[in-house]
Order: C-alpha cells, then structure tokens, then sequence
C-alpha cells in the first residue's frame, strides 16, 4: 500500500575493506561530515548513518568501521558490527578500492557478508587514480567474485560516477515512508559526533605516533546560561608512552587538538564552545568487552 508522502526509501549499508573511501563516499552523498575520513584505516569504530533526501527519495546510509581479518576482539567486535548491519539492509553498497586493489581481500569481505539478502551494487572508488584498461581489467575480475547487480566505477574524492550511480539506488529501492526529516542528515547523538571530531583532529596531527587503540569519551555536553557549550573530553590510550606523545611537550599537542577541535565544533553547532580535553591510561581497553561497552562501543543486541 502506498500513503501519501510516501517516496523512495530504504536502508543502504555501506561496505568494503578499510581506506577504501566509504567515509569520503558517505560524506558526500549526504552532503555534509557525519563520518570521519581519514589516510589511515581503520579511523570508523561505529556504525555511523547518514541520511541523503531528496524530493521523492530518501536513502539511510549505514557506514561500517570496514572488514578485516585481524584478531583482535576489538576487530572482531567491528566485523560483527558490519555483517549485522549488512542483514538489516535494502542494498549493499560493496566499495573496493582501484588505486589499491587486493582481489584476495575483497574475496574475503564479500565472504563475511554471508548469503545474499538484498541487492548487492560494487561501485569501485578512487577511479581518478586509475587507467582506464587497468579500471577495466578490475571491472573483468572483480565481477567474477560475486553476483553483483550492477558494477559503477566511481571517484568519491572527484564526484565522477557519483551521480549515476545514486540514480540507479533510487530506482532499485521501495516505495515507503520518509524515515527521518528532511534536515536530519545524522541519527548519531551529538556525544559521538563530538569524540569522532576529536579522534579526527588527534589523528591528523600526530599521524603515525597515534595508536590504533585510542578512543575517546565525551563525559558531559552541556548548555550553560551564558550559550556556551561545554564539553568535557577524555582521549583514551593504553600506554604511559602514548600519554606522553598526546600530550606533548608543555601540553603543545594537546592544546592543539583542543582547539582544531574546538573550531570545528563552534562551526558545526553555531555556538561557542569550551572543550576541556584529557587524556587517561586505560590498559588493554582494545581487548576487554567490558571497557568497550563503558566507551560507547556496544553491540546492540
Ligand atoms: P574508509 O576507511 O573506507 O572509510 O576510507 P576513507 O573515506 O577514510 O578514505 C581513505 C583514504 O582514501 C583517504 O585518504 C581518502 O582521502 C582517500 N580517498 C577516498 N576516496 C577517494 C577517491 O575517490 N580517490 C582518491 N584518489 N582517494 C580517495
Ligand atoms: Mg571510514
């Protein structure tokens, strides 16, 4: 049955190794930063939804923290995270990365995707980084490893096949209701957007020296009289050392990521902003289930 205000709507997971532009994709399609995009991988922890709407359609983004085979139980807290994302959904958008291609990887991934329950589109990204025969030749065997329904060759740094692409969404998804309003473009509290913002900003300026085992809790976000935000911020890390290095010499780092960060934030919600930054030790966190859950990182059963 088709009520009134009804448009083309559905849930589309996003999925694909790490670092192969899912964030950067997911930025644009919806027009503004909702995930965190960054040169090394790995920088997604959450599902991170971001909802494109236009007049007759809407589309609910899932963006996955990306699938891997590593160990660790905080990877394989994140591939669980992806695969159920990839059962609840309308479509699967499977992103591979021509610049870097790994068919053995991609195998891999599509394999933790488990039977096939929706439509499944492959766009291959980062296509101004190709040639055309060598893009072609990846188009031949990559479509020999799954049962695609369509195959887009695309740059979601340039925009080129962008467009085409989210066409044939539209088309493919149902007809059914408008699922959040038009100007909502993330259904993530603020709390999180703020500690992706800070883990963005840490990783920006420390680069290498920035352990994969940071996290970051926002312990309070609130409005004062005077309509200053105030945000009290902890960055996590597993090591005295890495303490030292987030830090820096007379606090130097620290305050820099403080106030890149506190930019950003007044930016984002017009308003002046006091950000008081920590950093605290918390041993063996990326192992421990439990201190996972404490730092928002919760399977949601
Ligand atoms: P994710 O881990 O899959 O979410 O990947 P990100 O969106 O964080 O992107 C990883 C890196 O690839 C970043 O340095 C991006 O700037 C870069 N990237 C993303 N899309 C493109 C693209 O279309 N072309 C090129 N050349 N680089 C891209
Ligand atoms: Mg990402």
């Amino acid at each position: 049955m088709t009520l009134p205000g009804d448009v083309k709507s559905g849930f589309v997971t996003i999925a694909g190794r790490p670092n192969v532009g899912k964030s950067t994709l997911l930025n644009r399609l919806v027009g503004s930063k909702v995930s965190i995009t960054s040169p090394r991988p790995q920088t997604t922890r959450n599902r991170v939804v971001g909802i494109m709407s236009r007049p007759g359609a809407q589309i609910v983004f899932v963006d996955t923290p990306g699938i891997m085979r590593e160990k660790s139980r905080l990877n394989k807290f994140m591939i669980g995270v992806s695969v159920k994302a990839g059962g609840e959904s309308d479509m699967l958008l499977f992103i591979t990365d021509a610049e870097k291609p790994n068919l053995d990887e991609e195998k891999f991934a599509i394999s933790r995707l488990g039977e096939k329950r929706c439509k499944i589109f492959l766009a291959i990204n980062k296509i101004d980084a190709v040639k055309k025969p060598e893009l072609l030749g990846q188009i031949a065997t990559l479509s020999g490893i799954a049962e695609f329904d369509e195959i887009f060759p695309i740059s979601a740094r340039t925009g080129e096949g962008v467009e085409e692409m989210l066409a044939k969404i539209i088309e493919t998804l149902p007809v059914g209701p408008q699922f959040y309003p038009t100007e909502m473009i993330t259904d993530q509290p603020e709390r999180f957007y703020i500690g992706e913002i800070i883990r963005e900003k840490a990783f920006y300026l420390l680069r290498q020296e920035m352990p994969y085992s940071t996290a970051v809790a926002v312990e309070t976000s609130e409005d004062s009289q005077n309509g200053v935000m105030v945000i009290g911020a902890v960055i996590y890390v597993e090591r005295e050392s890495q303490k030292g290095i987030v830090i820096g010499k007379g606090a130097a780092m620290l305050k820099k990521i403080g106030s890149m960060a506190r930019e950003e934030l007044e930016k984002r919600f017009e308003t002046k902003v006091f950000l008081d930054l920590r950093v605290k030790v918390k041993e063996k966190w990326t192992s421990d289930l439990r201190s996972l859950g404490e730092l928002g990182y919760k399977d949601e059963e």
